[in-house]
């Protein structure tokens, strides 16, 4: 056993030091923070698409949606921020958009959901 004890998948999952969200995660990188919990953060987007636009992030590091769901308990993690996020803003309708790869929209590779609300949205979007 050598000094840390983290095992391969511990330290993909850890602190991504070239990764935005996880600079934001840890606070090195100021953002608005609306809702924090153990397992997740979110801020507004810098780029808003809606009268309100938050990203939901795991505080761990994970690529993409199909990445977290090989995690059960941060996948949990996520949706129970999403959760804490929409209560605490006090949103009873809001849309969640993840984009998953660079072709559909995906610009930071952290996961991360998009809560929007304060308009009416388009079905099917576009
Ligand atoms: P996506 O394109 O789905 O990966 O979403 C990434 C989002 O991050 C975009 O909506 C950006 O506007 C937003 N974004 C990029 N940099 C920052 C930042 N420093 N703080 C807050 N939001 C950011
Ligand atoms: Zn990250």
């Amino acid at each position: 056993m050598t000094g840390t004890g983290l095992t391969a998948a511990d330290t993909v999952q850890a602190m991504n030091p070239d990764c935005l969200f996880c600079r934001i995660v840890a606070g090195e990188i100021p953002a608005t923070v609306v809702y924090s919990d153990d397992g997740a953060l979110a801020f507004t987007d810098l780029n808003p698409q809606a009268p309100t636009h938050v990203l939901v992030v795991p505080r761990r590091h994970f690529v993409d949606i199909g990445d977290l769901a090989t995690d059960p308990e941060a996948g949990s993690a996520l949706l129970a921020g999403i959760r804490g996020t929409v209560a605490s803003l006090g949103l009873s309708a809001y849309r969640t958009v993840f984009n998953t790869g660079a072709a559909a929209g995906q610009s930071v590779f952290h996961v991360h959901a998009h809560v929007l609300a304060g308009r009416r949205f388009e079905w099917p979007p576009g």
